[in-house]
């Protein structure tokens, strides 16, 4: 049994909690909130702890680590595959089955870590894929309402990195999320154009899903984005820093920028980043920039939370004086801030 954040995390941060559940079934995770809900206890909800940085003190309240997994296939027809998935499952089995069994859509997000009911708090997504383009519900405990709820896709307010879920914090346990997919043997047409050139296909163009995945576990493993304990560069949240939205005035010259629906610009944090002056390995031998991802805040073994946020602090504030654009952090901070 972990005894602290730390052990949760794959930042490898974070000190003990006033108190620990493993829920292995839904009765239990509703049981554990539920219960500290009702005796004004707080509650963190932890899968993988793949997106989370805890302070060091730890966590005064309980900690409710989700277990409960399984695939239950709806259906599995022409029309395609509705494939419900217990929120402790690990998303990326839940991957590889998809390439096995034939389902379409997903498998540019292999290697992600983490579980598959974190999957729709921040609409996971990478490579040209996103799970808001493939989840049909959420079935969650509404921990205000002290009650069941699931939520079609159309209502879980899905946008870049971010979901109704992500925006009410302590309000929504999932329990469960169905993906609808196609069926076949080939991926989605892939829509990014390092993923494209590493299968030697156009944008827009498909190969099979196998291969997809095998190019995209390849690209992630080249930049440390796939968990692996004897590196060091892997003990991080993957991305610390979202790129920012902005409206195209604000773009600095030089910058990469992808047009969005609504008129404004995405562009790139890694980009400003390196242009700010903060290159891959920066920082000291406790914290630092991965030495092969930019975006990528790592612990070399024996680091604090404290030393961690000084570390992106010092990268916002760079980035902010010399583009005027302010980072914002994608992990969930957790008794601590930025
Ligand atoms: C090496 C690495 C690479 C990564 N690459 C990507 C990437 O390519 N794309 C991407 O989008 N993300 C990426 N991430 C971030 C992370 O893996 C995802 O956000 C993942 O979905 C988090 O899952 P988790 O189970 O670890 O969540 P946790 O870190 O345990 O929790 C994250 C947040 O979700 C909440 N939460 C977790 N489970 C539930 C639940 N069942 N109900 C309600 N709330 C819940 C927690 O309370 C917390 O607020 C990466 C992380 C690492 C370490």
């Amino acid at each position: 049994m972990p005894s602290t954040l730390a052990d949760l995390t794959t930042l490898r941060l974070g000190g003990p909690p006033a108190e620990l559940v493993e829920a292995p079934d839904e009765a239990s995770l509703i049981e554990a909130v539920s219960s500290a809900d009702e005796s004004g206890k707080p509650v963190l909800v932890v899968g993988g702890g793949s997106n989370l940085v805890v302070a060091d003190e730890g966590y005064a309240g309980r900690v409710v680590v989700v277990r409960n997994g399984g695939l239950t296939v709806e259906t599995d027809t022409c029309g395609g595959a509705f494939v419900e998935i217990g929120a402790g499952e690990p998303w990326d089995d839940v991957v590889a089955t998809a390439v096995e069994r034939g389902w379409v859509g997903i498998e540019a997000l292999s290697g992600i870590p983490g579980t598959t009911g974190a999957t729709p708090i921040q609409n996971v997504g990478a490579y040209g894929q996103e799970v808001a383009q493939t989840i049909a519900r959420v079935r969650t405990w509404d921990r205000r309402l002290r009650g069941l709820r699931t939520f079609a896709a159309d209502d879980c307010r899905f946008a870049y990195r971010t979901s109704r879920f992500k925006q009410d914090p302590e309000r929504f346990v999932v329990l469960s999320t169905t993906f609808q997919l196609t069926l076949g043997d080939l991926g989605a047409p892939v829509q990014y154009a390092e993923l494209a050139h590493a299968l030697g296909i156009g944008i827009g163009e498909r190969a099979p899903s196998a291969d997809v995945r095998e190019a995209v576990l390849g690209l992630r493993r080249g930049k440390a984005m796939v968990l692996d304990p004897a590196d060091h560069d892997t003990w991080s949240t993957g991305s610390f820093f979202t790129n920012p939205i902005l409206p195209a005035s604000e773009v600095p010259d030089g910058a990469p920028s992808w047009g969005q629906p609504d008129g404004q610009v995405k562009t790139s944090a890694a980009w400003l980043i390196e242009h700010a002056g903060f290159t891959k390995g920066f920082g000291t031998d406790r914290v630092r920039v991965s030495s092969r991802h930019t975006l990528a805040l790592t612990n070399r073994g024996d680091a604090t939370t404290t030393e961690l946020l000084e570390l992106a602090r010092t990268i916002r504030d760079g980035v902010q004086e010399r583009f005027g654009v302010t980072l914002v952090n994608e992990p969930v901070l957790v008794g601590c801030e930025l």
